[in-house]
């Protein structure tokens, strides 16, 4: 243990384990818990109450009710939105120990929790308040007598199943539109890293949201999440996480009640570096944007491809930069890096690393385990990757990187645009027509361009291809909670 250590793990105060069914903490109906494990000692945290059909069914009861019969649906869009105000102000004020909940479930550093998620979190549900009041449709000059006009209505009860990887974060780019536009919801957190999403409820209650607006049952997917997908009652359902279950998702969507369906999912975003940039800034873009939250993000860009005349020099600096990476415990101040999410997620970055080596790429950082103790994997490199090795084409989620090099633009818009996946890309040059060339022709829903990784809940983000379906955030994340109504009366 270092001793720059932040907050012991044993100070961390947990918040609630049960489930939040129409302003109520509850057991499971089955009885049932499962562990939350700190993936950094791979110990238990805590029992959390593990939903399954029967819970969602009865969270859907609730949020139905709260919107159809109100408090929810007969509330003002002010009222709406300074509520979400408060809830931001409630998040904010605790954010120091919703970020060592976030470390403590997640393995995060805690120097992260505090600096990214949390900000981003508070910004993005104050983003959503100031919304809530100013959502309102067209009048539409038809021909005829007639006055026609538009109405952006709530969609309904949303089902929110989200991923482990940013819980906070996905739980309020979830919640932000669905509450603004008026919707009640059923959410369910990944069964990895509940207690923040649990925590975060207690604040809803407190911020004064009515019984049933939102409802949070923690469980497992095949059963609570697949449970939320089918349910006939629920008219959206919106979704982060791998490519393999959006599909199930909206099959799930298609044999029931036809809900809309909104999908965030998998990555394998190329990052393009041109021999004319600003290289040092390059290398730090491409560290930060594969490295980043252990290599656990859908953007990462894990596919660096780096002009040929260059190579050599970036891989050199890529590689120290690696090497010195410091991994360990994510509550000492000097980490940069802490474990992967879970046993499982430990085995498949293993299992993609030892692919790596078999197919011959060249491994020239990290490749092993660190300590015997919690999921830490060393900061890894690969370099002369080639586009047909299975680690440049599938989404590995890890602190792996994969070096290609290339020679042309033609080329490389051609190679980048080779996977099923379109989440995102990166431009690293000085030369504004080839920056242009590659955010028109990259097939990908965000473009960066001598930067990586910059979020903001204004700024539309979804994928192209496999990697999604529909955008979240600013205002077309909002469309994705709306009914577009058309009225027509006859003057
Ligand atoms: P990962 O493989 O990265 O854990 P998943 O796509 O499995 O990502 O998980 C993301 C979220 O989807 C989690 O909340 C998980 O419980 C949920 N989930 C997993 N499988 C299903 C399923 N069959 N139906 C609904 N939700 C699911």
């Amino acid at each position: 243990m270092s001793t720059a250590t932040l907050t012991p793990p044993s100070k961390v105060k947990i918040g609630p384990t049960k489930l939040l069914i129409n302003g109520e903490w509850q057991a499971a109906a089955s009885g049932k818990t499962f562990a939350t494990i700190n993936p950094a000692t791979e110990e238990v945290i805590a029992q959390v109450a593990e939903g399954d059909a029967a819970d969602v069914e009865l969270a859907v009861q609730a949020a139905r009710r709260a919107f159809d019969e109100g408090p929810w649906s007969k509330m003002s869009a002010t009222e709406r939105g300074k509520l979400l105000f408060k809830l931001a102000d409630l998040i904010e004020a605790n954010r120091k120990e919703l970020a060592e909940l976030e470390t403590l479930d997640n393995g995060k550093p805690l120097g992260e929790s505090i600096k990214a998620d949390l900000p981003l979190t508070v910004m993005c549900y104050r983003y959503f308040a100031g919304w809530a009041d100013k959502i309102h449709g067209k009048t539409i000059p038809i021909n005829g007598p007639y006055f026609c006009y538009t109405r952006h209505e709530p969609v309904g009860v949303a089902g929110q199943i989200i991923p482990w990887n940013f819980p906070l974060l996905m739980q309020a780019w979830k919640l932000g539109p669905a509450l603004a536009a008026g919707c009640t919801v059923v959410l369910k957190p990944a069964e990895q890293t509940p207690l923040s999403a649990l925590r975060v409820g207690e604040l809803l209650m407190e911020a004064g949201f009515p019984p049933g607006v939102v409802n949070i049952v923690p469980g497992y997917g095949p059963t609570a999440g697949a449970a939320i997908a089918r349910h006939m009652d629920v008219d959206k359902v919106a979704f982060t996480g791998s490519t393999e279950v959006g599909h199930i998702i909206m099959k799930h969507a298609a044999e029931t009640n036809l809900k809309r369906v909104t999908l965030e999912l998998g990555g394998k975003s190329p990052n393009v570096v041109f021999a004319d940039t600003d290289l040092d800034a390059a290398v730090e873009g491409a560290y930060f944007g594969l490295f980043f939250n252990q290599g656990q993000c859908c953007v990462a860009g894990s596919r660096v491809f780096v002009e040929e005349k260059i190579h050599d020099q970036f891989v050199e600096k890529m590689v120290g930069k690696a090497k010195a990476r410091k991994v360990g415990d994510p509550f000492a101040r000097e980490t940069m890096q802490g474990p992967q999410v879970d046993r499982d997620q430990f085995d498949k970055v293993m299992g993609y690393i030892e692919a790596g080596k078999k197919e011959g790429a060249k491994l020239l950082a990290g490749g092993g385990r660190v300590g015997q103790k919690g999921y830490f994997v060393e900061p890894t490199v690969f370099d002369d990757v080639k586009d047909e090795m299975k680690i440049a084409r599938e989404e590995i989620f890890g602190p792996v990187m994969s070096i290609i090099r290339f020679k042309d633009l033609d080329e490389v818009v051609q190679r980048a645009n080779r996977t099923m996946y379109g989440l995102a890309a990166a431009v690293w040059t000085k030369d504004i027509t080839k920056a242009h060339a590659i955010a028109n022709r990259v097939r990908a829903g965000t473009v960066w361009v001598n930067c990586y990784d910059v979020f903001d809940a204004a700024a539309p983000f979804g994928g192209f291809k496999q990697s999604g379906l529909g955008r979240e955030l600013g205002e077309y994340g909002l469309q994705a909670y709306t009914e577009v109504k058309t009225v027509v009366v006859k003057l």
